[in-house]
């Protein structure tokens, strides 16, 4: 039964499993926001001077909070965005995993790094810059705030968080576990604000720089807002990665792991597992074994153990899914399984596979968020990469096979910013993620994350005489 506890607004929990409203939360005014970024502010001031130790502290608490609610949590983001629960517990503690991780090694990362150099001595000294404004999707609540809060906040910078609007309650908790944590306040704050709003913000003095992860569309309004008034901007934006399956492919593995891959998170993963491109001569035998697996599929409750697939996040990703697909289909593709929505309330899609796309298709080029398999083929090597390399996009990527040399030889042509072999494109602490071509710039997670919002400032000292 749903249960309205205040008045209408665009901020709401609504459960993508029976489209019922849970809870609706007021648009902050622009002076709650205002001063929120002036707290954010003032919190920087002092948070700068922090010993990495006492940094560390905070983040190793946030982690076991994370740890210790891992249930509690996973169920409101299932509950948010509709996720299966077993994939939003793992996405808990994927979060405390990275907070620990730059606990762990953030004071090694921003030590002094000293130069070479002909006269004196010189190093860079890594500072925070301010307060950064984080504009994170719904798709991974947990996840897409951690990887862009845990390295900034031990790098001595604080947060303004404004998430999607769909998952408050992901979003307020996490400012409530950084309280919990010890975390002065101001340092991590959340912003209830649609995203038109978020353009002013960038514009505001205070706020320093500015991270999206998002789509195209956000992406370039962020990032233009953020060019005119000359403040750094790093931008997450969406994918179609390819996995290409090489000859020497073991086809019962590639089959399973691209359908797992492609159906995670209902195919709302920037880098799932988009376009399989396979050798022409084995079409017909991989077809039967990627059908029978989606034979097996069950699709429904998000929080039952042996649900496969979820519903979307709302019932306009379904419908616009549903939409993409209808196209293809129009367009001359061959839809073999699924595409429609599902008689069923929530935003249910069938599991859907495609095969015959062409260039001639929206669906060759365009990125599909959920859970839908397009299947390619390819001659040669070069026609694999070619329609590897076919999008404007460049994220992720995977290739397939035993020869894990030629694989890497395979991966070297591939343009995006990461490449899984044997693997589809994945998450850790330690590895970089990010993209290149339309699917943005800058990277998150590992020593690389850290870095995109410090300046690294050159301090150089010399006797005085050797100016003259
Ligand atoms: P979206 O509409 O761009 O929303 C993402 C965030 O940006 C939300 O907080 C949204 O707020 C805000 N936003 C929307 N329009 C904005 C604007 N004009 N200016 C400033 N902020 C704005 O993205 P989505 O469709 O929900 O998310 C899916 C996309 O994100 C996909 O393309 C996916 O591939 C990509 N993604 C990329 C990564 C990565 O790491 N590269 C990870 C996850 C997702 P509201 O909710 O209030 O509109």
């Amino acid at each position: 039964m749903s249960t309205v506890v205040k008045k209408a607004s665009s901020i709401k929990t609504v459960n993508p499993f029976n489209n019922e409203t849970v809870k609706e939360f007021d648009v902050m005014s622009n002076e709650q926001v205002d001063q929120i970024i002036g707290r954010a502010d003032q919190a920087f001031k002092s948070w700068k001077k922090t010993s990495f130790e006492k940094r560390a502290q905070v983040l190793h608490k946030v982690a076991s909070i994370l740890r210790t609610k891992k249930e509690e949590l996973g169920k409101l983001a299932t509950l948010e965005m509709g996720k299966l629960l077993k994939e939003s517990i793992y996405e808990v503690e994927l979060c405390a995993n990275i907070f620990d991780y730059y606990a762990d090694n953030g004071a090694k990362f921003l030590a002094d790094h000293p130069l070479d150099t002909a006269h004196g001595k010189a190093f860079l000294a890594y500072e925070p810059i301010g307060v950064l404004l984080s504009v994170q999707p719904w798709n991974f609540p947990f996840y897409q705030i951690t990887r862009s809060a845990a390295p900034n906040i031990m790098a001595g910078n604080t947060m303004v968080l404004k998430h999607a609007s769909n998952v408050p309650q992901c979003a307020q908790i996490m400012e409530d576990i950084f309280l919990e944590a010890g975390a002065p306040k101001g340092v991590y704050t959340n912003l209830f604000i649609p995203g038109r709003d978020v353009e002013r913000l960038v514009a505001d003095p205070r706020i320093a720089a500015v991270s999206l992860t998002g789509s195209e569309p956000a992406g370039a309004s962020i990032a233009s807002a953020a060019g005119s008034k000359v403040k750094k901007s790093t931008l997450e934006l969406g994918g179609s990665d390819p996995f290409i399956i090489m000859e020497d492919a073991d086809l019962d593995d590639a089959a399973k792991t691209t359908v797992y891959g492609r159906m995670w998170n209902a195919g709302q993963v920037c880098v799932s597992p988009k376009r399989v491109i396979l050798p022409e001569s084995k079409k017909a035998e991989f077809l039967d074994k990627v059908k029978a697996i989606f034979g097996t599929l069950k699709v429904g409750d998000p929080l039952e153990a042996d649900t496969d697939v979820a519903p979307l996040s709302s019932e306009k990703a379904a419908e616009d899914v549903a939409a993409q697909v209808a196209k293809a289909a129009e367009q001359g593709a061959n839809v073999v399984i699924g595409g429609h929505r599902i008689d069923r309330a929530g935003a249910f899609l069938e599991p859907t596979l495609i095969t015959d796309i062409t260039p001639k298709m929206d669906a060759y080029f365009e990125e599909i968020f959920g859970p839908v398999y397009m299947l390619h083929t390819y001659k040669n090597v070069d026609e694999a990469i070619e329609i590897a390399n076919a999008t404007e996009f460049g994220l992720g990527g995977s290739v397939f096979g035993k020869d894990t040399d030629k694989a890497v030889e395979i991966a070297r042509q591939i343009d995006t910013g990461m490449v899984y072999i044997n693997h589809v494109t994945g998450i850790a602490p330690e590895l970089p993620f990010g993209g290149t071509k339309n699917s943005g710039y800058g990277r998150e997670q590992s020593p690389a994350g850290i870095y995109e919002f410090v300046n690294a400032k050159l301090i150089r000292v010399t006797d005085s005489k050797a100016l003259y």
